[in-house]
């Protein structure tokens, strides 16, 4: 497949013509992207009351393929009931994710039992009866309740507000096992576990770092902030193993200049090993102290922890560097003297960071970073974690975590009046393991594809095939509804975001909420999810500890839900009246423009790290999965890979310069294995973008390599730096 030279383009063009055929015409596609409902796919965030393809700068048109995919993919038609007739269960398991999400839409609820080789359609009364015996008859701690981060604040918050008063902590979402490392990383720096900018910043930045991510794919909106950073003669440093062509050229759709001509993105790029990024962070320090470029004055004021720092950076060789690293001193110095000679750096990373064992410490490496700088606390400069799906940090502010916030606990009882459970809640990946021994009973999933985004993709299916009853709420098929299934699986249908009967609300990665109106629902069958939620709790009754019966038809009401936010969550009053006013907002309190941090001593904390070794033999390789162009975390709307011109996902893209040593030939169809699994059928794929000694591979096929190791601190699985071989 021939490679682009350039990322957007013509070929998103023509891509944005071909999804309004198949949706039934431009005029039907533009009506829905122009719906005032929050972009469903990212959380760079666009749409709301400002009107669909409008950014929080306010600047229109703003849409992306990724947006367009997942539109298209909401519009689809019905999924007959002939079909479940027409599948078994073991065909359903050969289709790829791709053509599960391209069955269509799931309209009516579906339930299939150990033994039964369907899915049958069965009522709703039938299947909320059956959740709520099942949950009555359960221990509520045999029970676990995961989140996707696309349902709403306010699905969310209910959901999230029933599992505890029926009795359970077990309550976590898909941040576990994508970001969850920087909130810990943030938050053990400068007391705040989100970016401490806003989109404004990245509009007067003169630097941006882009490190271990590729938003050309994923967040493609970001390209238009880094085209005007460029044409204001800025920077952009982009670290990462593999040279991505969105983040060398872009041809941004909605500039001439740029369509034609192309854009540059990346002023430097350097190519790091995987699990190299902290000694390659930690030399363009040690490089700045030599260079005399640090603010004395702001460490000195406004940090702590800096001299144990200075002293590690100083007994720290380059050789250690630049071996821990796989850069060269040239590449270092290169990111050292564009950093030092910058005024406004923004540092932004996505799971190229946080997919680590020590994800958690890269993390507070980029805040050390910045802070040795003064880049954190004032206006145009600051850290920006590019978050994934586009309210994954709403349903982690309104509290589906397994440990709420002390303030959010105490809110909750008194607004409430309730006693809330205190034993200790398990996370996502804690969820799994107990399931696998047998410890839990229910399974609860809001949104999402909890067994594809799993690591071990082999344990997954065995752990969630010891549940008794797992439940899912979503819109299309996922790889979910045909493996690790329970003794009794049942899925429920329900409402895509813009098609909603009521409004609700979304917080995108700058901590800005956001307002969608809903819309008219595009089927018959699927319900919202905070009906479905709503009336589950009513039939269960949640009766916990030394509280009466609770009025959940109260809480079908998202104006009332979003009362009981503004009560309970820090910095969210203003959501309470935000249907009447229209005024979306920034949250208070998570905005650093000022060097008063979020810490007890309003001080930043700069951390100490012991640079971990560069993995790997001479017949292995340091594998990393990876999304593609065409997919958007676990959905794979497209099979190609356009910017990477790979037209297959059963490939493992290695360097020429490995083949020989592996013993291997280019496009040979070969096993990858690593110490977890093993993955036949492979094809070996030349690949001159990635550096020599590391390989990719797509996410969430690969994840039968990917070993549960995860990160202590974050408990994010390390989905990069595996050891595999090729054979
Ligand atoms: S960049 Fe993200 S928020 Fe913006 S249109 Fe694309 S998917 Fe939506």
């Amino acid at each position: 497949m021939k490679k682009v030279d350039a990322g957007g383009g013509w070929p998103a063009i023509r891509y944005t013509l071909r999804k309004a055929r198949e949706v039934g015409g431009w005029w039907k596609l533009w009506k829905a992207m122009r719906s005032r409902n929050a972009c469903k796919t990212c959380a760079l965030g666009m749409g709301g009351q400002r009107g669909g393809m409008v950014n929080e700068s306010g600047r229109f048109p703003e849409v992306c393929k990724k947006s367009l995919q997942a539109m298209a993919a909401d519009m689809q038609g019905a999924i007959p009931d002939s079909f479940w007739n027409t599948y078994t269960i073991e065909q359903l398991r050969k289709f790829t994710p791709q053509q599960l999400e391209t069955c269509g839409r799931l309209v009516t609820p579906l339930r299939i039992r150990c033994g039964e080789t369907n899915y049958r359609p069965i009522s709703w009364e039938e299947a909320l009866g059956a959740i709520a015996d099942k949950l009555r008859q359960t221990e509520p701690d045999r029970t676990f309740w995961y989140f996707s981060g696309r349902s709403s604040n306010e699905a969310g918050f209910l959901l999230q507000l029933f599992a505890r008063l029926y009795g359970t902590n077990n309550v976590n979402n898909c941040s576990y096992y994508c970001h969850q490392a920087s909130g810990v990383g943030l938050s053990s720096a400068i007391g705040s576990g989100t970016a401490t900018v806003v989109l404004e910043d990245l509009e007067h930045a003169d630097c941006v770092f882009l490190i271990g991510g590729n938003p050309a794919s994923n967040h493609p909106r970001l390209m238009t902030s880094l085209m005007h950073l460029r044409r204001r003669g800025g920077e952009v440093i982009v670290i990462n193993p593999v040279i991505e062509t969105g983040l060398v050229k872009f041809r941004i759709p909605s500039s001439v200049r740029s369509l034609l001509f192309g854009t540059k993105i990346a002023t430097t790029y350097v190519q790091v090993d995987i699990g190299g990024d902290l000694a390659l962070l930690t030399g363009v320090a040690k490089r700045i102290v030599e260079m005399g470029a640090q603010d004395k004055e702001f460490l000195q004021n406004h940090c702590e922890g800096v001299e144990p720092w200075l002293q590690s950076l100083a007994h720290t060789s380059w050789d250690e560097i630049t071996a821990k690293s796989g850069c060269t001193r040239q590449d270092i110095d290169a990111v050292a003297e564009k950093y030092a000679s910058a005024k406004r750096v923004v540092f932004s990373w996505t799971m190229g960071i946080t997919h680590h064992v020590h994800g958690v410490e890269n993390v507070q490496a980029i805040a050390n970073l910045a802070l040795l700088r003064g880049m954190v606390g004032r206006p145009h400069a600051g850290l920006m974690p590019i978050r994934g799906h586009s309210n994954v940090q709403g349903v982690g502010s309104v509290g589906v975590t397994p440990q709420l916030k002390q303030a959010i606990f105490e809110r909750l009882e008194s607004h409430f009046k309730i006693s809330l459970p205190t034993t200790p809640g398990l996370d996502t990946l804690g969820c799994m393991e107990a399931a696998e021994r047998r410890e839990l009973k229910v399974g609860f999933c809001l949104g999402g594809n909890l067994f594809g985004s799993n690591p071990d993709a082999d344990f997954a299916d065995h752990a969630l095939q010891q549940l008794e009853l797992l439940v899912g709420m979503n819109t299309t098929l996922n790889t979910g509804h045909a493996h690790g299934l329970a003794e009794d699986t049942i899925v429920l249908p329900v409402l895509a975001r813009d098609e909603e009967p009521q409004m609700t609300t979304q917080e995108s990665m700058f901590n800005f909420v956001r307002l969608s109106d809903g819309g008219p629902a595009r089927h018959t069958g699927p319900r919202s999810e905070v009906e479905v939620i709503a009336d589950l709790a009513a039939r269960v009754q949640p009766s916990g500890p030394a509280h009466g019966p609770f009025d959940w038809s109260d809480m079908r009401d998202t104006g009332a839900i979003r009362q009981a936010i503004a009560r309970v969550v820090p910095g969210f009053e203003q959501i309470e009246r935000i249907a009447e006013t229209k005024q979306e907002f920034q949250i208070a309190g998570r905005t650093f423009h000022e060097p008063r941090f979020a810490t007890a001593s309003e001080r930043a904390r700069i951390h100490t790290h012991t640079l971990p070794e560069l993995r790997g033999g001479d017949r292995q390789l340091r594998m990393m999965t990876v999304r593609s162009e065409g997919q958007f975390n676990t959905v794979v709307y497209e099979e190609e890979d356009l910017y990477r011109g790979i037209d297959r996902r059963n490939v493992i893209l290695i360097h020429p310069d490995d083949f020989e040593r592996l013993g291997v030939a280019p496009d040979q169809t070969v096993t990858v294995r690593s110490e977890t699994g093993e993955l036949p059928g492979i094809i070996a794929t030349p690949f001159e973008a990635i550096k020599p000694g590391n390989a990719l591979m797509y996410f969430p096929e690969a994840n039968v390599l990917v070993p549960r190791r995860a990160d202590r601190q974050s408990r994010t699985p390390a989905y990069k730096n595996i050891l595999v071989t090729v054979e």
